[in-house]
């Protein structure tokens, strides 16, 4: 017999229940990823992650093909792809992981239908890209937990499966028809700095960062230009390398650095079971704040500066400019641009997590949407008026000015801290052409902010 294993976001051979099962009770297998157009029409489908897919796909099929093997690709809608592939291959069953987002479970439902009109089943593995399943862990009384201290206790204290090994041989019927996988040559906008994608690239990296950096993480995961956090976000989004897998040898490993890292890790997990719970916080207000956020000229003007990384406060154009080169941006450079343009600008936080969705290659909507809510305090912080100072979070992150010097070139003749404050007039003469002046001084805008927040 043959199945069909749809691969969605979990783009890789190591630790993938759906293949597993598949293999296990079948002789041959179609692994099919579908080229979803609803993902485009959404206006989901930005150059760098378009660009990551294809290397991840790529290497699928690479690795696919080591193991005797192939991917198949379709494009178009998943349902009609997926049965006609299945027909094509003459497949008793389909399987897939389990995912909760809302498109997910709606592409699961019309899935479940149109395989069972064809007399086939559709089989549900783990969920594909956590921890621990949203859903699985829940306070009493609710759908999910609102709070992270008390989800990452519980969290912490779930039992997780043993990762599973890639599988030595694949079987893949010759008679089904599949495109050419895509290669991100050609895709235009894409970051000059985008990381490469793809299983194999996801794999040494994890094993790199386990064997040295992450001893580190605790102290320097906060430090801008050390740039010592792990860079495995993309990898995660795509399912290139398993968050399951990550978190187990992460804490096979230990240690403080370990204990810091399985716990941003967590941060995943939270915010997925928040929005499987809750789909609307993807565009609506988590918790109302009644906020009347500027629109108008000005403040498009203020959001150009902004994107453009030319606010003239140079933590915040740093990061900005670190977006753009490497479609990837520092967890402290996305805080401070995301508090200054929501809370200093005072601009609506979904303006801001659209430009991320456009660059991010990591870009996915519960991790972008909350986290920017969690900034703009209409999330689950529970802190939600406080502003950060890009000018004091440079001199604590970036306190000898490295990562500031490194993306904002205008500013590579001032030496140390003194590059946070260019207006200051010991450094004015320093500065290269071009650097502008402060777009927004801070304390009105703080008066600003708070006034409209009612405090
Ligand atoms: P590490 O520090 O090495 O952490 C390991 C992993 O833990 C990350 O790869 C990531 O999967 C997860 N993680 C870390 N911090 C967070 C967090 N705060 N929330 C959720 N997961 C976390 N992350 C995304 O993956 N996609 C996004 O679209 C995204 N948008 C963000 C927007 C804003 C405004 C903010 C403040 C944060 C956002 N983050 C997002 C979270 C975080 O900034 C990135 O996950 C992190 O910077 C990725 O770098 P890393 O892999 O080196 O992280």
């Amino acid at each position: 017999t043959t199945a069909v294993v749809l691969f969605t976001a979990d783009l890789r051979l190591h630790d993938h229940p759906p293949l597993r099962a598949a293999l296990r009770a079948h002789e041959a297998v179609v692994p099919l990823f579908v080229r979803d157009e609803a993902v485009t029409a959404a206006g989901f489908a930005a150059p760098n992650r378009t660009a990551f897919l294809a290397d991840c796909l790529r290497d699928l099929d690479a690795g696919l093909r080591r193991r005797g093997g192939r991917l198949v690709v379709r494009s178009g809608r998943v349902t009609d792809a997926v049965c006609a592939v299945a027909a094509e291959a003459g497949a008793v069953e389909v399987h897939m992981a389990a995912d909760h987002s809302g498109y997910a479970q709606r592409r699961e439902d019309r899935l479940r239908t149109a395989l069972e009109a064809q007399r086939r089943a559709l089989r549900v593995h783990d969920a594909v890209g956590t921890v621990v399943p949203p859903g699985a862990v829940a306070p009493q009384g609710s759908s999910h937990y609102a709070v992270f201290g008390a989800y990452h206790r519980r969290w912490s204290a779930e039992r997780t499966r043993e990762p599973l090994a890639a599988p030595r041989a694949v079987t893949v019927p010759d008679d089904v028809r599949s495109e050419e996988p895509p290669t991100r040559r050609g895709e235009a906008g894409v970051s000059p700095g985008l990381a490469p994608g793809g299983e194999t690239e996801g794999r040494r990296r994890l094993t790199a960062w386990l064997r040295g950096p992450l001893d580190a993480y605790a102290g320097l995961h906060d430090d801008l230009a050390a740039d010592a956090t792990s860079r495995l976000s993309p990898y995660l989004h795509f399912g290139a390398v398993s968050a399951t897998e990550v978190a187990h040898r992460a804490r096979a490993r230990g240690g403080p650095g370990a204990e810091a890292f399985v716990r941003q890790l967590c941060w995943r997990d939270f915010h997925r079971q928040l929005l499987a719970a809750r789909p609307a916080a993807a565009h609506d207000d988590y918790r109302t704040r009644h906020d009347r956020w500027r629109s108008g000229p000005a403040a498009a003007a203020d959001v150009e500066a902004w994107k453009d990384g030319r606010t003239g406060y140079p933590l915040v154009d740093a990061a900005m400019r670190q977006l753009a080169h490497e479609g990837w941006m520092h967890n402290r450079g996305r805080l401070v641009t995301a508090s200054f343009l929501a809370k200093t600008l005072y601009v609506d936080w979904r303006v801001g997590a659209r430009h991320f969705l456009e660059l991010l290659a990591d870009g996915d909507l519960p991790n972008n949407q909350l986290n920017w809510q969690w900034v703009a305090g209409t999330g689950t912080d529970t802190r939600p008026n406080r502003v950060l100072n890009p000018v004091l979070q440079g001199r604590r992150y970036d306190p000898r000015g490295d990562y500031v010097r490194r993306w904002v070139p205008e500013l590579a003749g001032v030496g140390g801290p003194a590059v946070h404050e260019p207006w200051r007039p010991a450094v004015r003469d320093r500065i290269g052409d071009g650097y502008p002046p402060p777009i927004v001084a801070l304390p009105e805008a703080l008066a600003r902010f708070r006034a409209a927040r009612g405090l």
